[in-house]
């Protein structure tokens, strides 16, 4: 039986056949369990109703990008993350046990290329209306292009050690002071990365990870000599830190009754 996935490409917008992509990419320890809990079945499961948690067991893909998207993408960024995240594998063998954070030193490395594979990862999150809005889509989809308007989002890394891979959809939850923050979640091994996409409005959880603003603002492919310090999170788990937010709304909203 052939499956058809017809659909709007999440990075050129064209209405297509999509093709299958594995997000993060194979080789970036993509073979483990993978769920997947977005949208309504989100909320519905913070609300303790019935949802539906898309697992697949042998690692995490998506049909969100038609072949070119999809080809362009892989043959462009996606080797470059690989062997980024391979390395950021092996530098955590020599860690110590209790090490808070992992400072990875690299030289002459293409951080632009890996900057944009994350943001091709969190395309399919994003669908396409948003991902032009961002400017995410010139980007991608200009090879030697690395200019991207950073005052609308709001790019964090951390360490993660669970090998189940977790992404959410774009989400919105209200703080106890009525502020919205709205971001989008890729927890992989061994880096989880969050899309803060309303970034005037911060969250304690973020600031305890890497900004990667001035990654992103170095506008270049290549980077001669790198530091980063990436926070160690043990359990980060986005769900359970909006679910806080909305107990908190709720039991506001129940005192003032
Ligand atoms: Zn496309």
């Amino acid at each position: 039986m052939k499956y058809n996935h017809i659909g709007q490409c999440c990075i050129c917008g064209k209405t297509c056949q999509l093709t299958k992509e594995h997000v993060p990419p194979h080789k970036a320890f993509n073979n483990f369990k993978s769920q997947g809990l977005t949208g309504d079945n989100f909320i519905n499961a913070l609300q303790n109703k019935k949802y539906k948690i898309k697992l697949n067991q042998s690692g995490s893909y998506d049909y969100t990008l038609c072949a070119e998207c999809n080809n362009h993408t892989g043959k462009w960024y996606a080797e470059d993350y690989v062997n980024f995240i391979r390395s950021v594998h092996s530098f955590c063998n020599d860690m110590p046990e209790n090490a808070t954070f992992l400072t990875l030193e690299a030289d002459n490395i293409r951080m632009g290329n890996i900057v944009k594979e994350i943001f091709a990862m969190f395309a399919s999150s994003l669908q396409y209306n948003r991902v032009s809005d961002l400017g995410i889509d010139k980007y991608l989809l200009e090879k030697e292009n690395f200019k991207i308007d950073t005052s609308k989002f709001k790019l964090y890394c951390y360490m993660n050690f669970d090998y189940m891979i977790e992404k959410t959809g774009v989400i919105s939850a209200f703080k106890t002071d009525g502020s919205v923050i709205t971001f989008a979640s890729l927890k992989t091994y061994p880096l989880g990365f969050v899309l803060n996409l309303n970034p005037k409005i911060s969250d304690k959880a973020w600031e305890q990870m890497l900004d990667l603003e001035d990654v992103i603002k170095a506008e270049n492919n290549l980077i001669e000599k790198i530091a980063l310090n990436i926070p160690i999170i043990n359990n980060y788990q986005p769900a359970f830190n909006t679910k806080k937010l909305i107990e908190d709304i709720r039991n506001k909203s129940t005192n003032s009754n």
